[in-house]
């Protein structure tokens, strides 16, 4: 055997990625192959369960291919995913009953009003971390079994639920495990973060019986061994975790009080909480870091709905710029915005405003209001709206302030960015050498599961900080920018008349 590698299968909402790491946390190949998305109606989103399988079988065997690496020298691959989709197939011939239903999918918002209706909410809050949501598979799995009129089935132990760690795992490792991991179970709005198992009143309310639900395993470990035929080799599949509970651990995110954010189409921040669940006064969810050795690691978590994706609305929509890199260097051309603030609340406004009936709005705009400032203000909104988040997180920790936040994600690319967002957080924003932080974070779970780290700590120094950005705002006028921010966020809220 050569130099061990790791590789990481990356099952993304758009793409199916597979990284091939060598032991020092360096990429030595990547490929990714985009799939399409299936829209019925209005707010329904839905995957082809032979889609998601093909292209991330084949990313594999590319990544693999353009690696130069030999099979053998595989120490093991992690599988790191799209949280909460939700698949449900047949026992005996694997064939989905229907497509994959997304986590975007909104088709389940009744099932949630219903349980809210119903006085769930505290329930739910209290044994899962979650504000109840159609995004969680919860319901989403008992709108397929109602839907299609599977409880008999069900009961009868014919069918197999899944989220896309366990559909990847059953179809690709030998065997057919029927496994998930504790971050993916998690996010089912079915799982107990207390006792660490499926929660018998969750599963009644949904009317969903035990018999479909997977076994729930460590984030880091060996599941079995790839399907031979796959790659020519039987090689240990030691990992899976929830894509931003990868990107935590990618990381080195292991204290409490870590934390990180991943700056896409959307932000996700994560704050390792330690082992205890901290249950947020200000509208963030509590979640699995990851799970080691049976003993969970909890994290907060909050997400901005319009992250990177205001830089596209920017680039498609205004045609302001031609791509999402020039943005930096238009918002460079200026001192400050001159006084403007742009709200992206194109959506609606999540944690910590959760106001549904805010829209997108520009305030402070003069006649000498131009292009870059407007391109300024938008990006200076991506960090705004991460400084909300992260100001939540800090308080529901009582005030005990992080020593910098980690940076991942592709517009984290964007130093502009990321300096701002250390002047107005105050704190140092470190950004990693490898962006692919997710994948490297299934890699480095895949071989502490396999021993090929001897802990968390020794994988950890695979993780090399690429820049630091200090902060270099002033005080005054940090708070003199927030203030603005804050007052602009009004101007956004409840513009929606729900008369
Ligand atoms: P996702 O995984 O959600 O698809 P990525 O991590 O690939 O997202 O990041 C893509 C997002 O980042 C897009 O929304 C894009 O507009 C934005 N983006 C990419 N590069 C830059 C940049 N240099 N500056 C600002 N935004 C960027």
């Amino acid at each position: 055997m050569g130099n061990p590698v790791l590789v990481a299968l990356d099952q993304g909402t758009t793409s199916s990625r597979a990284i091939v790491f060598d032991m020092h946390g360096a990429t030595l190949a990547s490929h990714a192959i985009e799939f399409p998305q299936y829209y019925p109606q209005p707010g329904w989103v839905e995957h082809d369960p032979d889609d998601i399988l093909n292209t991330q079988i084949t990313a594999l065997r590319e990544a693999v291919r353009m690696s130069g690496v030999d099979v053998s020298d595989i120490a093991a691959i992690g599988i790191t995913n799209q949280r909460e989709t939700t698949l449900l197939w047949e026992k005996d011939t694997g064939r989905c009953v229907h497509n994959a239903i997304v986590w975007q999918c909104r088709r389940t918002a009744p099932y949630v009003e219903k349980l809210m209706a119903e006085g769930k909410s505290q329930l739910i809050k209290e044994k899962t971390g979650l504000v109840p949501d159609a995004y969680f598979s919860g319901t989403k799995l008992a709108y397929l079994l109602d839907t299609l009129n599977l409880h008999e089935r069900a009961k009868a132990g014919q069918l197999c639920f899944g989220t896309v760690d366990t559909f990847l795992a059953w179809h690709l490792v030998e065997g057919r495990p029927h496994v998930t991991d504790a971050t993916n179970a998690g996010r089912t709005m079915l799982f107990n973060l207390h006792t660490q198992q499926w929660d018998p009143e969750l599963l009644d309310m949904l009317n969903i019986p035990a018999q479909v639900l997977p076994t729930v395993v460590d984030s880091a470990h060996v599941i079995g061994n790839l399907r031979p035929e796959i790659l020519g080799r039987p090689i240990p599949v030691a990992a899976m975790a929830g894509d931003q509970h990868a990107s935590l651990f990618g990381q080195a995110c292991f204290t409490p009080g870590m934390v990180k954010n991943t700056y896409g189409t959307g932000c996700f921040m994560l704050m390792n909480t330690g082992d205890v669940p901290v249950e947020s006064k200000n509208g963030l969810l509590t979640t699995m870091a990851w799970r080691l050795n049976g003993q969970p690691t909890y994290a907060l978590e909050g997400s901005v709905f319009m992250g990177g994706a205001t830089v596209q609305w920017l680039r498609d929509e205004l045609k302001m710029i031609q791509t999402a890199a020039e943005s930096e260097q238009l918002a460079e051309s200026v001192p400050d915005t001159a006084g403007v603030f742009l709200v992206p609340a194109f959506t609606g406004l999540g944690a910590p405003h959760w106001d549904m009936y805010s829209r997108g709005t520009i305030v402070g705009m003069t006649r000498g209001t131009g292009r870059a400032h407007i391109v300024r203000a938008a990006l200076e909104a991506i960090c705004y709206q991460s400084y909300d988040l992260y100001a939540a997180m800090v308080a529901d920790c009582d005030g005990r302030e992080p020593v910098q936040m980690n940076v991942d994600g592709g517009a984290s690319a964007n130093s502009f960015m990321m300096q701002f967002q250390a002047d107005i957080m105050g704190i140092p924003v470190v950004r990693p050498v490898v962006l692919e932080t997710t994948a490297l974070g299934a890699a480095l779970l895949a071989g502490i599961g396999v021993g090929l780290y001897a802990s968390k700590e020794e994988a950890a120094s695979m993780v090399r900080p690429d820049l630091t950005f200090q902060p270099r705002m002033d005080k005054e006028n940090r708070d003199l920018a927030l203030y603005g921010w804050h007052r602009a966020i009004e101007r956004a809220k409840g513009w929606v008349e729900t008369r």
